[in-house]
């Protein structure tokens, strides 16, 4: 279906009106830097807006606010901090449909995906934390030292301040949301900086936000970029970041962090292995593989781009895995039929192809895929790997696009080496029908979210976060809130 772009990038301004200023104590301000930022639509390079590219007095305008905001945030009741939250939800579901417009023309994202996946999870979160915002408990527990009587002794989590949320364009609005509401439930305040490729639905969000009568200052957004995220980071009145991003971006802010003793919570990047055994439902496998592997073009920090297939039924899923794939309609996100978007720019489209390019340079065969679409926006085929050794780049390194390896294996063990032998460890899948398998992978296998006979299914109350350069500190259920909080000790003697 032809979608007429120019019509629905017209449609941006009427739900955004201006985006020239950035949004500081409830209001949206001049920012002090005159500088821009551009987004455009990936899925055909259309101009869509012009954002503010925040500086550092900007970051310090926002910041101040924020901490101004914290000192009668804190000390609001629990209940009514719930209230607020379930407030922002119910008003985000009642414009579900524009922001996942938003959404998809931003990012490139099939618009359903927008809708059914990252609005209702930035919804949930909202409601989930809603939820726990009235029972952030501290212990009391006796001392193990002192007799009984002698004194009494408590724990308290009180929330840390100020927080810098600084997040990614795969998953804008909902990556966003894991952050502000946790941290809004425990008590803190919060500056935003969104990704400079995906800024629109986090500027609407700010509206809705106000419009639901969350009070002032208690989040202020600054779009920018890198630098502005450094202005951010290397802030002294930030108590607390909390990134979402690459790795290399990430180990740099845990360095320029330590400077201030700045707290950091990173949630980065994945190369997460799919493990399909023999005795598997073959058919359920390839079909979650597809999405585990393509979903939003393989842009997903948890893509399960490592497959690993058990020999005897390597040839029937590549074909199968091929069939499928080959299927998916490519296009514009706008388009009901897509299920493949976009990449999310052509500089990034460019670094994928190089990935493929040095497969086929290493002699490594492409059964799939393995180009791009030629005309206007950043498609790139879904593509799959065969042949990939364990010291490929392809099998090694993030590539964040529609790009798979399938090794085979023999067994358990050697399927858990392989698994286990990368620098991440986000997430990871394995399909069987043998409980006992499920469970020794379970256990044994290097990652924070663990799929078995699924891919790719994520809720509030499980932790997300990863083991190894994947990150330090887990989002989402109550495991959040220790990431949004202080304990503090209290020892009486009676
Ligand atoms: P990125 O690291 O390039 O940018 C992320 C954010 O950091 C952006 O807002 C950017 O402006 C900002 N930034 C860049 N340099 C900075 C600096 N020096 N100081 C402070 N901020 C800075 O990542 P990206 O390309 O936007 O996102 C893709 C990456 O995000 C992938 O690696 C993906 O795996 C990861 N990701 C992880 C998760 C997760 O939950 N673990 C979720 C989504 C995405």
């Amino acid at each position: 279906m032809a979608v007429d772009v120019a019509q629905h990038a017209a449609r941006i301004e009427t739900i955004l009106g201006s985006t020239s200023k950035i949004f500081i104590g409830g209001e949206w301000v001049t920012p002090a830097s005159n500088e821009t930022i551009e987004s455009h639509d990936p899925g055909s390079g259309t101009f869509l807006a012009s954002v503010p590219l925040g500086g550092a007095e900007d970051i310090d305008a926002a910041v101040n606010e924020a901490r101004r905001a914290f000192q009668s945030w804190k000390v609001t009741a629990p209940l009514e901090r719930a209230q607020h939250l379930w407030r922002i939800a119910d008003i985000l579901e009642a414009h579900a449909e524009e922001l996942a417009f938003l959404e998809t023309m931003d990012t490139g994202k099939p618009l359903d995906h927008a809708k059914n996946y990252d609005l209702k999870s930035a919804i949930n979160e909202f409601r989930f934390m809603s939820g726990l915002a009235a029972r952030i408990n501290g212990q009391a527990a006796p001392m193990a030292t002192m007799p009984g009587g002698t004194f009494h002794s408590f724990t308290r989590l009180q929330p840390l301040g100020v927080i810098g949320a600084i997040t990614p364009w795969n998953f804008p609005l909902a990556n966003t949301a894991w952050k502000i509401a946790p941290a809004l439930a425990c008590g803190n305040t919060v500056v935003v900086k969104p990704s400079e490729e995906t800024p629109l639905t986090t500027l609407r969000l700010a509206q809705l936000m106000v419009d639901a009568g969350l009070p002032r200052g208690v989040v202020n957004i600054v779009t920018g970029d890198g630098s502005t995220g450094r202005a951010l980071v290397n802030h002294p009145g930030v108590d607390k970041i909390t990134f979402t991003g690459s790795t290399a971006t990430g180990q740099h802010i845990a360095k320029v962090a330590s400077d201030n003793m700045t707290r950091v919570a990173l949630e980065l990047g994945g190369k997460s292995p799919n493990v399909v055994f023999a005795d598997a439902d073959v058919d359920a496998a390839i079909a979650g593989a597809s999405a585990a592997s393509f979903w939003d073009s393989g842009e997903v920090c948890s893509a399960g781009t490592r497959m690993y297939v058990e020999r005897s039924i390597m040839e029937r899923v590549v074909d199968g895995f091929r069939s499928t794939v080959e299927a998916m309609p490519i296009g514009h996100g706008l388009d009901p039929e897509t299920l493949i978007g976009p990449l999310i720019s052509g500089k990034h489209r460019n670094k994928v192809a190089g990935y493929v390019d040095g497969a086929r340079e290493e002699g490594l065969e492409i059964a799939f895929g393995g180009e791009s679409l030629e005309g206007d926006g950043n498609f790139y085929r879904p593509t799959a790997i065969l042949g990939a050794k364990s010291d490929s780049r392809v099998l090694r390194e993030e590539i964040f696009g529609p790009v798979v390896t399938i090794v085979p294996f023999d067994e358990m063990n050697e399927v858990l080496t392989a698994a286990n032998d990368s620098d991440y460890g986000l997430a990871a899948g394995v399909w069987t029908s043998d409980m006992t398998k499920a469970h020794h992978f379970a256990e044994n296998v290097e990652a924070g979210m663990v799929w078995v006979n699924c891919y790719g299914v994520v809720d509030p109350t499980l932790p997300w976060g990863g083991f190894k350069k994947s990150g330090w500190g887990r989002e989402n259920g109550e495991y959040a809130l220790q990431e949004f909080t202080e304990p503090k000790g209290v020892c009486m003697k009676l």
